[in-house]
């Protein structure tokens, strides 16, 4: 299964200028954006983005598979949580493996000088664990998508991009424009939860399809039973089915809206 799935992904690669070719003729791109690093769940979540050639973004708690990380055990539970083998894997299988903070402190509520240590920590540690990580391209998605100018002005040094909740960017706007610069760059999203989150994708999508582009990032958790707001599998197995035949739409990661 993996072996199928690299040759899929490497497929898609070696056709790459061309799949930039339809790219450039998409109005609307769309980022699923997954957090917390469930491990059950990547595999899931990758797999089924793999069957549609595409790659799945998931973001990571740096610290989630040590002993010492016991963050909100009832959304996202250390035991169920994967480890850098895990992350390093689905990275060599195509997919964006991406920060999601140090131990999910919500970094508007420490103090500066912790928000601060804990991103460097965060960064260090996917530099040191992370197969081919690159900081200057990473993307930061802050946990509960919280974040200040402060925060924002000492990551966007280091990170190519910060995604927050899109409340604090996108105004009245429901989706980002596309972004002409490709650094320095405050990525609004929106999210739903605790309960299942499928209708809430659903409505999203295609209030987002009907509109006149765009790009539209989505924070998603686990799959099925796992976080907080997960999504069913069977709902996503049948919205990507449905959303890869939308000609003015592409199914990306940040990463690569970003090339
Ligand atoms: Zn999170």
């Amino acid at each position: 299964m993996i072996r199928r799935s690299f040759l899929k992904l490497s497929s898609l690669a070696s056709i790459g200028i061309n799949l930039n070719l339809l790219k450039n003729s998409c109005s609307h791109f769309l980022t699923l954006s997954f957090d917390d690093g469930f491990k059950k769940s990547s595999y899931k979540t990758a797999e089924i983005f793999e069957n549609y050639g595409l790659k799945a973004s998931i973001n990571i708690i740096a610290s989630g598979h040590l002993k010492s990380f016991n963050r909100d055990p009832k959304w996202m539970p250390s035991k169920l949580l994967g480890d850098f083998y895990d992350w390093n894997n689905l990275k060599s299988r195509g997919h964006e493996i991406m920060p999601h903070s140090w131990e999910h402190l919500n970094l508007t509520k420490i103090p500066i000088a912790k928000a601060k240590y804990n991103i460097d920590k965060c960064l260090d540690y996917f530099s040191n664990n992370l197969d081919d990580f690159s900081e200057s391209n990473s993307i930061f998605n802050y946990p509960y998508n919280s974040s200040n100018s402060e925060i924002d002005d000492y990551l966007l040094k280091k990170v190519r991009a910060v995604r927050v909740r899109g409340g604090l960017v996108l105004k009245n706007k429901f989706s980002n424009k596309i972004p002409l610069k490709k650094t320095n760059l405050r990525l609004g999203t929106w999210g739903y939860g605790p309960n299942l989150c499928d209708d809430f994708i659903e409505k999203s999508v295609n209030q987002f399809l009907n509109s006149k582009g765009g790009w539209l990032i989505l924070t998603l958790h686990g799959i099925d039973n796992e976080g907080w707001g997960p999504i069913s599998s069977n709902y996503l197995d049948k919205l990507l089915s449905r959303l890869i035949k939308v000609k003015y739409l592409s199914v990306s990661t940040i990463s690569d809206v970003l090339v």
